[in-house]
């Protein structure tokens, strides 16, 4: 019975996904050897790193993860780095194909004057950072002023604007770093923007997520009744319009007519906004922003500007990917024909189509990928063992048994405190555990 060996690149999503498809093709003719390698000494990716604390729910495909892991030929590689313990070279020379699966971890730049003063960030930094990622633990994040500006307009800008704007306490029940956690209590912010550079209609957050919002205990949550008539009216003239906007525009709505409660906190949704420039000396004093228009469906700017003073504005205007070395990069993504970089080696996840897109998204993505690889598979080379080759290399490996304890590890930290778990966010304590 012929067993292809595959690297997955990248133990997220995409990966994991990547993993069940090429299971889910085995059959008496066909055998996978999965070896997946990750950079961290932890699996799981955005789901561990990127998804809201108070988004359990949406972590619970850890579950899944676990169970492709577990099954049989399948092995997981963590704390292996591409380029600096293995290269892209071996792994072409070694493996019937090897997958990339790095999704994208930077975060886009607005490429205004000033965005580089101390109290600008992406949330490429700030969602890790309250996330316990170990590379961002020790980020400097200043929450002094009393209001902080979020731009853009879709699901990672309002993470991040309802992680700023909420109770910490709300936040205690979670995951959230408790090095977050305590920033958060000493936060002097109360007022929350969340800028969107078009109008409501054509804002990208999620209706699920919009309707999430007025169940924040302690803050309310504005955006301005007439913004959302007004988009409505702009759309009556349109035969069709799709559902999700639709039903965003609904839950805009309900928002804005929601009665306000006497809460300390507030996060206001804007529309119509671009930002210009951010100001101050060595630190963001405040930021100026153009009002735009619609007209006939075009977003238009106009000469009004006007000026928010904050000491934070955090950029969440999407993601491209970080370049592997020997693998074609483009405008911030692999460059490839559907999943194929080029012989043997293929593409999933948001390194392949961009940051678009649910968790689920890459399931049937990646499927198809697969469905790709295995068309061009050839006869099977000699199964490598990367295991010996790594420890000849002197790399700690942290395999799924060694995850496993690291995992137990962490929710035991947790149960005491009445968390799902509390993250190890040093990488040396990960690793002392074996
Ligand atoms: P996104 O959905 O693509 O939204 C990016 C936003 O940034 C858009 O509103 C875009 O506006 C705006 N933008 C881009 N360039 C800008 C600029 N120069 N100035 C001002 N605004 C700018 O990206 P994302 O929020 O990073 O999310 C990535 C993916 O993850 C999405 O598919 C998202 O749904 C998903 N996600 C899902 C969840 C969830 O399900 N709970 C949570 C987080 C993320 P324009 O439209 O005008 O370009």
């Amino acid at each position: 019975m012929p067993t292809y060996s595959v690297a997955i690149v990248g133990a997220g999503p995409a990966g994991y996904f990547a993993a069940q498809a090429l299971q889910n093709l085995e059959n008496e003719d066909l055998k996978f050897q999965i070896d997946m390698i990750e950079r961290l000494p932890t699996p799981w990716g955005l789901v561990r790193s990127g998804v809201a604390p108070d988004h359990p729910k949406i972590k619970s495909v850890s579950k899944v993860f676990e169970k492709i892991a577990t099954s049989e030929g399948f092995q997981l590689f963590c704390n292996v780095e591409l380029g600096k313990d293995l290269t892209v070279k071996e792994l072409k020379e070694s493996y019937d194909a090897i997958i990339i699966a790095t999704g994208s971890s930077i975060g886009r730049k607005l490429g205004i004057p000033g965005e580089d003063l101390i109290g600008s960030i992406s949330a490429s930094e700030f969602v890790p950072w309250y996330n316990g990622h170990p590379d961002f633990a020790n980020l400097d994040i200043t929450l002094e002023s009393k209001e902080a500006v979020v731009i853009g307009a879709g699901n990672v800008a309002m993470d991040v604007a309802r992680i700023l704007a909420l109770e910490p306490s709300e936040l205690e029940p979670t995951d959230t770093a408790l090095h977050a956690i305590e920033n958060l209590y000493r936060s002097n912010i109360r007022t929350v923007h969340i800028f969107g550079r078009r109008g409501p209609e054509h804002a990208a957050f999620t209706s699920p997520e919009l309707r999430e919002l007025p169940k924040l205990e302690h803050t309310n949550v504005t955006i301005t009744e007439s913004d959302i008539l007004q988009a409505q009216e702009r759309l009556q003239s349109k035969e069709e319009v799709e559902k999700e906007i639709k039903s965003n525009l609904d839950a805009m709505l309900a928002i804005s007519q929601a009665e306000k409660k006497n809460h300390q906190r507030e996060l206001n949704f804007h529309f119509l906004a671009t930002p210009l420039e951010i100001r101050g000396n060595t630190r963001v004093e405040e930021i100026i922003f153009r009002k735009n228009i619609v007209v006939n469906g075009d977003v238009l700017p106009t000469d009004e500007t006007f000026t928010i003073k904050t000491g934070l504005v955090i950029s969440a205007i999407g993601y491209q990917s970080e370049p592997l070395a020997e693998i074609p990069y483009e405008n911030g993504r692999v460059l490839n024909k559907n999943g194929l970089v080029e012989e043997n080696v293929f593409v999933v996840g948001w390194a392949k189509r961009g940051p678009s897109g649910v968790i689920g998204t890459n399931k049937s993505d990646a499927a198809e990928v697969v469905k790709l690889l295995v068309s061009s598979l050839k006869s099977p080379k000699d199964l490598i063992n990367l295991e010996s080759l790594l420890k000849k290399r002197s790399v700690k490996i942290v395999n799924q048994g060694f995850w496993q304890t690291i995992n137990a590890s962490e929710i035991a930290a947790g149960e005491e405190k009445g968390k799902p778990r509390i993250k190890f966010v040093n990488r040396d304590e990960m690793l002392s555990l074996q």
